[in-house]
């Protein structure tokens, strides 16, 4: 029989005696009444950039889809199977949720490879290729810039990127409705996981700046 890894029974129990008895009203209420966070965040499967740790968010407070690269794919309602499109969908029509947040981070590995095309993959298999050949375009045209060294082309393009997501996310029609009518707002960020710095995305000019705490 495989044995469920030590390590996660270990964090099971510390949040049961922690968290959980914290919490345990929370969690009740939100059984009863269903889950109506106000926040959806695409964030990247990197295990250093989980917005709940981040943010500091507790149960119910923010709907999450992480992807690799946290990345937003455009509108193509092709039947094929969309899993980000699938959240996204979920999370505007039927939690009716105000804000989307694009997450990116440093050293993220899907734009590493995404700026080093020659380079081994990331891996051998059918996915990560097709699916970060989304950023192929803004990729190769930061390849282009040959002034910029490597680590200036990975936080450019990994800042790039976010607004790329959040001009993908304007492809969804109920996602352009809402923020037409102003009852959806998107926004951006980039955390630095070795510096723990947040920088929030400019919704006019698309900078990157620190924002007051
Ligand atoms: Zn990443």
């Amino acid at each position: 029989m495989t044995q469920f890894p030590s390590e996660l029974l270990g964090g099971y129990r510390s949040f049961m005696a922690g968290r959980y008895t914290d919490e345990r009203d929370r969690y009740r209420k939100l059984a009863e009444s269903g889950q109506k966070p106000k926040t959806m965040v695409v964030a990247c499967c990197d295990s250093r950039a989980a917005p709940e740790t981040i943010f500091d968010m507790g149960p119910g407070e923010l709907f999450v889809v992480r992807n690799v690269a946290n990345l937003v794919p455009p509108y193509t309602p092709d039947g094929e199977h969309h899993g980000t499109s699938a959240a996204l969908e979920f999370a505007v029509q039927a939690l009716k949720i105000r804000e989307i947040l694009v997450l990116g981070h440093g050293r993220c590995g899907g734009i590493q490879a995404a700026l080093n095309p020659e380079s081994e993959p990331l891996s051998p298999g059918d996915f990560i290729g097709s699916w970060m050949g989304m950023l192929k375009p803004v990729a190769d045209a930061m390849l282009s810039y040959t002034t910029m060294t490597a680590g200036e082309r990975q936080t450019a393009l990994e800042r790039v990127s976010i607004r790329n997501s959040i001009n993908n996310l304007r492809t969804f029609p109920c996602v352009k409705i809402l923020e037409d009518q102003g009852r959806l707002k998107l926004h951006g960020a980039w955390f630095d996981i070795s510096t723990g710095e947040l920088w929030v995305m400019d919704p006019q000019t698309g900078d990157f700046h620190r924002p007051d705490l």
